[in-house]
């Protein structure tokens, strides 16, 4: 651990995590009297705490080894146990780039991490002048980037945050959550050189599985092993692995599926763009459009009452909605109540 050690609390350095029963022994075949389950019926068993079966298949997609992955209730969950693992609360902070997804700045709160927020530049990118002394601020901790990034869609550029994982010192997580949306490279293959990167994805997103709660983080194999650590023994029901198994035999209906939400998104763009109430029509990597708008709040309003629900941006972008793209039946179903207003 010897690029990170330094970065990490020191209460959970010296933890002595819970072992779980199935954590002591999961072997098959055997009589099991351990884990004080009731020996009758499907759901009876805890699940593999560590979710190898899962891994297995997620390290051939990915071409990451399983130790170098973390299967969380969630990325959300990855999100907290970074925070956990390397903020000092009331003491240590972290910065992101604005606008970006609300998670990162709650979980800094609730961990009582302070949050530098830096405005994204005009096209919503890392401005070209980021001031990097801040980065070395040491209780600067971690760096959250999205990318694509949430709610605005666009890729941020390499170019930029290349120069971060180099300079910085601490934890760079780049969130790809909507990456199976965008024909960018993933971060992924830069695991090797920058022992400091996380990279998070979800099975919520392109793989359809909100409900099931199945997020990834792929990192070096100490900062795995630290989730892995502190997480809750058991974070992933047996039923949420199996989704995401049976999800990954589908795999070739959830290309289909995004191959055509990215057709529908671009029809959208052009079907929005020709809306009087539509000013603009943000380009997007993601299965999401930012549209700013006449009036935003009297529009989603409108669209609430119509029992049509999309995002209302305006307080963090001025005037903009996020629409997030449906069937093809729901996109026009929007686009007509649009059209009327
Ligand atoms: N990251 C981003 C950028 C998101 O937009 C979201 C959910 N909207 C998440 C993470 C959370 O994903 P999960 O469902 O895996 O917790």
């Amino acid at each position: 651990m010897s690029d990170i050690k330094y970065l990490v609390r020191k209460n959970i350095l010296s933890l002595v995590p819970y072992s779980s029963a199935r954590d002591e022994f999961n072997g098959e075949d055997a009589i099991f009297l351990d884990a004080n389950e009731n020996p009758y019926g499907n759901l009876n068993r805890y699940p593999d705490p560590l979710q190898k079966a899962l891994k297995k298949e997620i390290a051939v997609l990915k071409g990451v080894p399983e130790k170098n992955i973390f299967l969380g209730n969630g990325s959300d969950e990855a999100i907290d146990l970074l925070y956990r693992i390397f903020c000092v609360p009331g003491k240590d902070q972290a910065l992101t780039f604005a606008p970006t997804y609300g998670m990162y700045s709650v979980s800094s709160a609730i961990n009582d991490v302070g949050m530098i927020t830096v405005p994204l530049d005009d096209n919503f990118d890392i401005p070209e002048d980021f001031d990097f002394e801040v980065t070395g601020n040491i209780s600067l901790k971690i760096i959250l980037l999205c990318s694509p990034n949430n709610p605005t869609g666009n890729t941020l550029s390499e170019e930029r945050i290349i120069p971060i994982l180099e300079k910085f010192k601490g934890i760079v997580v780049i969130d790809e959550a909507y990456t199976d949306f965008s024909c960018r490279q993933s971060f992924l293959s830069l695991l090797y050189k920058y022992p400091n990167l996380v990279v998070l994805q979800t099975f919520s997103k392109a793989w359809g599985l909100a409900a099931a709660r199945v997020g990834m983080a792929f990192a070096g194999e100490d900062i795995i092993s630290l989730m892995n650590k502190i997480k809750y023994p058991y974070n992933i029901s047996a039923i949420n692995q199996q989704a995401a198994l049976n999800a990954l035999k589908e795999n070739d209906s959830v290309y289909q599926i995004i191959t055509s939400l990215k057709v529908m998104r671009e029809d959208m763009v052009a079907r929005l763009k020709e809306l009087k109430c539509v000013r603009k029509v943000y380009p997007s990597d993601a299965n999401f459009l930012l549209v700013k708008v006449s009036d935003a709040n009297s529009i989603y309003n409108k669209l609430v009452k119509q029992k049509i629900i999309v995002r209302n941006r305006n307080s963090v972008v001025r005037d903009c909605l996020r629409i997030t793209i449906g069937t093809a039946r729901e996109n026009d179903m929007v686009i007509e109540a649009l059209q009327k207003l």
